[in-house]
């Protein structure tokens, strides 16, 4: 293959073409330092100057309030399933969980290792084809926090609204469609993603915490796991992910060059428009996720059979796509349409999709 594909991996997924190829003319020196980002000591100059600048974009384009630190770190968003309760369910033994997918039931289940966690809400009665509405959370105003994840990957749903949970500070995993979307960071205590959807390369984990939540952990906590530890060292405890620290930065700069958030809000969402009104209008194909809840980042649909599945699937491969197969779990098809994904592919998908639902 010689040329690039429209790759619609859930995860790791496509990068901007223009920070990769900064990222390719800067590989072996870096603004003149005689190395590569990837050789650099995370305590030079040149590297915390990356990191800082990183930092600030980072900050200004989310609009990062006072009082909240934005830290780095590894272990994946996963390590978060773990890591929130430890440094947060301290202050009342009790946390809510709304379980909507794949990765909030594993946090879920992570979580009642460390205290007595209730079920807030729950999609499973549906295969998680909705996001329950703000009436149907059970909530309980002696939680430490409440844990929700804002965009379910696998099942393709997206919560249209910030849950209310009067003074009980929210929680979010954010992996999935962080930077596609205007969010008033104050409303929430932690919000965290893992990099490889939206941000950059897998190994960066982005948390946003408002400060004066850290310091509570459990005793047992490891020192690594711990965020009062992360924020002292601004991120710097041991030696961070540098290289995707770098390709975030890179990635920032393209985001910026689209309006920001709020430009790329409008193209992901026409983006995603597009192709729910290709799959609605076809003969062929349906939308596994109800409207109203549908995700603008993972389109997740599928034809009248399993074999039609596999045979859309297998052309779609000969016609330049890749990753269109739905998660394993799940079946069918599923486009995951990042900040990264041009206009063009989805445009490019959605003509293949006319012309497959014509000719069988
Ligand atoms: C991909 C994903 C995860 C898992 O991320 P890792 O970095 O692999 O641990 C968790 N939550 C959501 C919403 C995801 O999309």
């Amino acid at each position: 293959m010689d040329k690039r594909v429209y790759n619609f991996s859930a995860g790791p997924s496509m990068l901007p073409l223009e920070a990769l190829e900064r990222a390719g003319a800067e590989i072996t020196n870096y603004g003149g330092s005689g190395m590569s980002v990837m050789e650099m000591s995370h305590r030079s100059k040149a590297f915390q100057q990356i990191f800082d600048d990183t930092q600030a974009k980072f900050r200004r384009l989310m609009n990062v309030p006072e009082g909240y630190k934005v830290l780095f770190l590894q272990g994946g968003a996963s390590s978060q399933f773990s890591m929130v309760p430890l440094n947060l369910i301290g202050k009342t033994g009790k946390a809510d969980y709304a379980v909507t997918g794949n990765f909030s039931n594993i946090a879920y289940k992570e979580a009642q290792k460390y205290g007595q966690i209730s079920l807030a809400a729950s999609s499973a009665d549906a295969n998680h084809t909705y996001i329950p509405a703000q009436d149907q959370l059970k909530l309980d105003p002696q939680a430490s926090y409440f844990y929700y994840c804002a965009n379910n990957t696998i099942y393709g749903t997206e919560w249209p609204y910030i849950p209310d949970t009067g003074d009980v500070p929210l929680v979010c995993d954010m992996s999935s469609d962080i930077l596609s979307r205007q969010v008033d960071v104050s409303r929430y205590g932690i919000i965290f993603a893992g990099a490889q959807k939206n941000m950059a390369p897998a190994g960066l984990t982005v948390v946003i915490i408002r400060e004066n939540l850290a310091g509570q952990e459990l005793p047992y906590t490891p020192l690594m796991m711990n965020y009062k530890t992360m924020i002292d060292k601004d991120s710097m405890y041991n030696t961070p992910p540098c290289w995707c620290i770098y390709m975030l930065g890179l990635v920032l700069d393209w985001l910026d060059g689209q309006g920001g958030i709020p430009g790329m809000e409008k193209i992901k969402h026409a983006k995603a428009q597009m192709l729910y009104d290709t799959i609605d209008a076809s003969r062929l194909f349906t939308c596994a996720a109800q409207p109203g809840s549908r995700s603008d980042m993972n389109v997740t649909f599928r034809s009248v059979s399993e074999e039609l599945d596999a045979k859309f699937v297998q052309e779609s491969i000969a016609a330049g796509f890749t990753n269109l197969k739905g998660h394993r779990s799940v079946g069918g098809m599923r486009a995951s349409i990042y900040n990264a994904m041009p206009t063009e592919g989805v445009e490019a998908l959605c003509d293949f999709i006319r012309k497959f639902d014509k000719e069988n």
